[in-house]
């Protein structure tokens, strides 16, 4: 059986400025796993202490988690000195930059040169995202010997062990570990939490809430003796979260929205067409990435010019001159044009700005209009307001854009249209 120790790195602990409750919430899951735990050991920010600690923690254990020490400053040093330790180069991870830009963006600040840093992970390790915070935890191997970093804040690391840790140390555990990905599009990740509230605490399975680009998902993960005991644990809960936000659900272990569009069209023996105008042939793009996708999808219109709104999907010429191309009465005239012109049985539209340049009117960067409309004579047109503007809008507006309308025709399949 592997022998885990658990290092918890951080001067304020040693002098009980805070209650090490990482090591109370690691043991306990690692306890769940049957992996034993046989030493806990704490240690300040100390790089030469740490040294020890880990030349007495790889002597004895089979695995080691660190915790803490993982952030942007000096005195941050755990990852160095474990890959040190274990003779890792760390080198610049492009997918864990990204990531901490946009999420500094997302706050609307801006990222310091010292948060790089926390992007340098070792390059033949495991790399574990942070989707709570910056610093991203990794693992590193060496003769079967294995250290696992993780961040300090409780609410960063938490997640993270669960998600991806768990599933690393998997191979230490006698117990399978399964996990369901409840994805839903139209409901915030504040409001969609408030509404498992109840859920978030329970621990087997557990369920954690991500947002990412305008989405929202639960993951629920059960652990037990086999798979099919797992799926026991789990579904009562898979059941009473997809009775409780109903039709914001798009899919279970679906990977994305326009796979689930695909499907259901499929399912439903109906075909679709596409007229885009700011998003510029991305909805086309997501469709067209699902394998098998042309069964169900033929003619993708990019209407990117009034005169191609006009000649080819019909739209009035006085209805963009009075209303403008970002507007309702266009958005719905582009679909109807677009369902016309492909003979496909239902299509959707998108006019709207990207910015960050506006449109020169007094239209506001992230208004969109989106419609769908369909052979058995449905119209709708959604007003879409992303709230993003100024540097990197442009990329979040189109997508956000481009996976509304995948989600418009995504609830009227559904009969979920209002
Ligand atoms: P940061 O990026 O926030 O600096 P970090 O990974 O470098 O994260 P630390 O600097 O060691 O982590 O700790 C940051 C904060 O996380 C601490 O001030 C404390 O609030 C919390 N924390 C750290 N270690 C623990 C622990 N073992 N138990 C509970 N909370 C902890
Ligand atoms: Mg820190």
């Amino acid at each position: 059986m592997a022998i885990c120790e658990i290092i918890s790195v951080g001067t304020e602990i040693l002098l009980g400025d805070i209650v090490n409750t990482d090591a109370q919430f690691l043991s306990v899951e690692l306890a769940k796993m049957g992996i034993s735990v046989l030493h806990q050991t704490t240690v300040g920010d100390n790089p030469e202490r740490l040294r020890k600690v880990l030349g007495i923690a790889s002597e004895r254990s089979d695995i080691i988690i660190a915790s803490g020490g993982l952030g942007p400053t000096p005195d941050d040093l755990t990852k160095e000195i474990c890959c040190e330790f274990f003779n890792k180069e760390c080198v610049l991870h492009q997918d864990s930059l990204n990531s901490m830009e946009s999420y500094f963006k997302g706050k609307g600040l801006v990222m310091s040169e010292n948060n790089k840093k926390q992007a340098l992970l070792p390059a033949d390790g495991v790399v574990f995202p942070n989707d709570n915070g910056t610093a991203p935890g990794c693992a590193i191997e060496k003769d079967g010997k294995h250290i696992l970093m993780l961040p300090g804040p409780p609410r960063e690391l938490k997640p993270m062990f669960l998600n991806y840790a768990v599933p690393y140390l998997s191979r230490f555990s006698d117990k399978v570990i399964v996990s369901h990905n409840i994805r839903t599009f139209g409901i915030g990740e504040s409001v969609m939490a408030q509404k498992v509230d109840d859920l978030l605490n329970s621990a087997n399975p557990s369920v954690a809430p991500y947002a990412k680009e305008g989405e929202a998902l639960l993951r629920v993960t059960a652990m037990a003796d086999n798979k099919q005991e797992a799926d026991k644990i789990a579904q009562p809960v898979i059941d009473e979260i997809t009775s409780r936000l109903g039709e914001f659900i798009y899919g279970i272990d679906e990977p994305n929205i326009e796979t689930a569009v695909v499907k259901k069209l499929k399912e439903k023996g109906l075909t679709l067409a596409t007229a885009e105008s700011c998003t510029g042939g991305l909805i086309g793009k997501r469709i067209t990435d699902v394998s098998g996708s042309s069964s169900v999808y033929g003619c993708g219109i990019i209407s990117y010019s009034n005169e191609t709104k006009i000649n080819v999907l019909g739209v009035d010429e006085n209805d963009l001159k009075i209303h403008g191309a970002v507007s309702e009465p266009v958005a719905g005239q582009m679909a109807l044009g677009a369902l016309k012109v492909s003979g496909a049985d239902i299509a959707v539209s998108v006019t709207g700005i990207a910015g960050p340049e506006s449109d020169g009117t007094d239209k506001p960067v992230g208004l969109s209009f989106i419609s769908l409309a369909a052979k058995d004579g449905t119209v709708v047109v959604k007003k879409l307001l992303t709230g993003k503007n100024g540097p990197g809008c442009r990329d979040y507006n189109r997508l956000v854009n481009a996976s509304n309308a995948l989600n418009l025709v995504r609830l009227y399949l559904d009969n979920n249209l209002q």
